[in-house]
């Protein structure tokens, strides 16, 4: 048999093409769990200093308003860990939301600089484009009337003559 070629799925959001978007809103609405019901590792440490995600008990999310905790619990005590309780759960969650805030407003603010510096790279191409054309279009004006006005009056004699013989010719 042929093994067949599947593509990814994501579990988390940001491992999803185009998540620069998502980073605006987060799309959890738990902001201590990330709607996993597992506290996430970075507010883990902020209490378990050498928290090691590999190694220890999963600490369980137990924000109040948050359902996702309890699809741990069939792990048994053995392997979670409810240290963590709702008071902690819910000022994790308010940590996080503000951290959140933070990063996107940095974000925002990077993503309207390259924006900005983007606009100022296309303005300044073409005002050189422009002002390239222009001195280009100028100098070729200004070379034009220098050699009109090198021309002598026995030049212009002679080319009126030319002129008159060829269309003379034509007749
Ligand atoms: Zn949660």
């Amino acid at each position: 048999m042929k093994l067949p070629e599947l593509p990814r799925e994501p579990i988390r959001n940001e491992d999803q093409p185009g998540y620069e978007k998502q980073i605006w809103s987060p799309s959890w609405k738990c902001f201590c769990c990330q709607d996993t019901g597992r506290i996430h590792p970075h507010l883990v440490k902020l209490i378990i200093r050498d928290y090691d995600f590999d190694c220890d008990r999963i600490p369980i999310c137990q924000n109040s308003k948050c359902k996702f905790g309890v699809n741990w619990l069939h792990l048994g005590s053995a392997n979670i860990d409810m240290r963590l309780n709702a008071a902690i759960c819910q000022e994790l969650d308010r940590f996080s939301r503000e951290d959140w805030k933070r990063t996107t407003q940095q974000q925002f603010e990077k993503y309207r600089k390259r924006i900005e510096s983007s606009f100022t790279q296309i303005a300044q191409s073409h005002s050189f484009a422009l002002s390239h054309r222009t001195s280009n279009h100028e100098r070729e004006v200004q070379q034009r009337k220098a050699e009109i006005e090198a021309i002598t009056p026995e030049q212009w004699e002679a080319m009126n003559k030319a002129y008159l013989v060829g269309s003379n010719k034509d007749e």
